[in-house]
C-alpha cells in the first residue's frame, strides 16, 4: 500500500482526486460534523504540498429525480470554502457528464496550485454502485492521482472507491491510514483482557465481529436490541421490545459464559427500551479491568432522553478507563463521543465498514490499494 503521508514528496504540485465521505443528511452545523472534520486534515496536507484538490463523495440514496434536488453536494462547497478560507468551486452533474469533460479537467489541472474543487454526488451517476468502469474512467480525468480517505465506504465496491484505482496511481489518505493502524492493531495483537460491548438494533449485523472475537475476548457486554434478542432466545417474555425473531443463535453456545446480559432493564409500554444504571455498574467492573475495549451500538432507544440513561452511564464508565485502548464505532455510538478528547479513545469513522473490518473480512476498497 502506498501511504500519502510517506509518498507526498513525489506528488507535489499535482492534482489529487480525493474520495471522502460526505454522506450527511442534515445541512445544519456542518462545520462541526465529524465527517467534515475528518476530511480536512488530508485536504490541508495536500494543499500545504502545493497540490490541487478535487473532492469526490456520495450522499444519500437516489431513487427519484427529486432526491437529486435534496442530495446535491453543492451546499458543501460553501462549507469547505469557509473552513479552508479559500474559494471551493463546485462542479455540477452536467459538467461531469458532458463529452467535453476532458477540457474541463484540463482546466482544473492547470488551475492555480492549492485550488480546491468539489464534484457533484457520485450517486447521481447510475454506474457508481455498480462499480462501473466507464464512470471510473470519466472521474479519473479529474486527477493525476487518487486518494482514498473514506474508510466508512471502503466496504463497498463502488466506482469512486474501487474501479477508479484502475486508472490512477492510488494512495491511502491520512484518515484512512489512522483507521487502518488503529483497527489492525486491535484485530491482530490486542492487549488483553479484551472486552466487546455491543448494543444497537440487530445482532445479525454483528455476528461476524462476535465470531472473530469469540476466542480473543474475555467478555461480551450486551445491551439494546441485541440483549432483547438473547432474552427472547432464552424464552424470556420481551413483550413488544425491539428484537430479532427467527434468528439462529446456536453459534453463541460455546461462549455463553463470556456473555453478560443486563441484570435490570427499563421497561415502558411493554417494551424494554434501556438498560438500567445497576446493570451498567456490573458492566463497569469488566470495563475497568479491560486493556482493550471495543464498543459498537447504544444500550437502548437513546434518541428519547428518557431511555438514554443506560447509554450515557455506560459512556461515563468507559471514560473512567484511561489506559485501555478503546475503539468506538457505529454511526450512533460515534456521535455520542463527539467532542470527547481522551488519548486512549479512538472513534472510528466507519459504521458498517468497521464491523466488517473487525470481522476479519477483506474490504474491497482497501484491497484495491494493495
Ligand atoms: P450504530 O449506528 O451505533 O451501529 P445501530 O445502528 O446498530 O447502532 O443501532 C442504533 C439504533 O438502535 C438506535 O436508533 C437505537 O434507538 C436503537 N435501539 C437500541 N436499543 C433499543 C431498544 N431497546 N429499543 C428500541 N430501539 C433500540
Ligand atoms: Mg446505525
Amino acid at each position: 500500500m502506498k501511504f500519502l503521508s510517506k509518498e507526498i514528496k513525489n506528488l507535489k504540485g499535482k492534482t489529487a482526486l480525493v474520495r471522502i465521505d460526505l454522506n450527511i443528511g442534515e445541512t445544519k452545523n456542518l462545520k462541526k460534523h465529524p465527517r467534515i472534520k475528518g476530511a480536512i486534515q488530508t485536504i490541508k496536507f495536500l494543499r500545504a504540498n502545493d497540490c490541487r484538490v478535487v473532492l469526490l463523495s456520495h450522499r444519500g440514496r437516489i431513487k427519484t429525480e427529486t432526491d437529486k434536488k435534496n442530495l446535491s453536494l453543492k451546499p458543501f462547497a460553501k462549507v469547505f470554502s469557509d473552513i479552508l478560507d479559500t474559494q471551493v468551486d463546485f462542479v455540477d452533474y452536467k459538467k461531469i457528464s458532458t463529452p467535453s469533460v476532458q477540457t474541463l479537467s484540463m482546466l482544473i489541472k492547470k488551475s492555480k496550485k492549492k485550488s480546491v474543487f468539489l464534484l457533484e454526488n457520485t450517486r447521481f451517476f447510475n454506474g457508481e454502485e455498480k462499480n462501473e468502469i466507464q464512470l471510473a474512467k470519466r472521474l479519473a480525468n479529474f486527477g493525476d492521482f487518487f486518494v482514498n480517505d473514506a474508510f466508512s465506504v471502503s466496504h463497498r465496491a463502488n466506482s469512486s472507491v474501487c474501479a477508479i484505482t484502475k486508472f490512477l496511481p492510488s494512495y491511502v489518505g491520512l484518515l484512512l491510514e489512522r483507521e487502518l493502524k488503529e483497527l489492525s492493531a486491535v484485530l491482530q495483537s490486542p492487549t488483553k483482557p479484551l472486552i466487546v460491548i455491543l448494543g444497537g438494533a440487530k445482532i445479525s449485523d454483528k455476528i461476524g465481529l462476535i465470531n472473530n472475537f469469540k476466542n480473543k475476548a474475555e467478555k461480551f457486554l450486551l445491551g439494546g436490541g441485541i440483549a432483547n434478542t438473547l432474552f427472547a432466545y432464552d424464552g424470556l417474555p420481551v413483550g413488544d421490545s425491539l428484537y430479532e425473531k427467527d434468528i439462529n443463535l446456536d453459534f453463541l453456545k460455546n461462549i455463553r459464559k463470556k456473555i453478560i446480559l443486563p441484570s435490570q432493564v427499563n421497561i415502558f409500554d411493554r417494551k424494554i427500551l434501556d438498560i438500567s444504571p445497576e446493570a451498567v455498574r456490573e458492566f463497569e467492573k469488566e470495563i475497568l479491568k479491560a486493556k482493550t475495549i471495543i464498543w459498537n451500538g447504544p444500550m437502548g432507544y437513546f434518541e428519547d432522553k428518557r431511555f438514554a440513561k443506560g447509554t450515557e452511564t455506560l459512556k461515563k464508565s468507559v471514560l473512567k478507563n484511561k489506559t485501555a485502548k478503546i475503539i468506538i464505532g457505529g454511526g450512533e455510538t460515534a456521535a455520542l463521543f463527539t467532542g470527547v478528547n481522551q488519548k486512549n479513545i479512538f472513534v472510528s469513522s466507519g459504521g458498517g465498514a468497521m464491523l466488517e473490518f473487525l470481522s476479519g473480512v477483506k474490504l474491497p476498497g482497501i484491497e484495491v490499494l494493495k
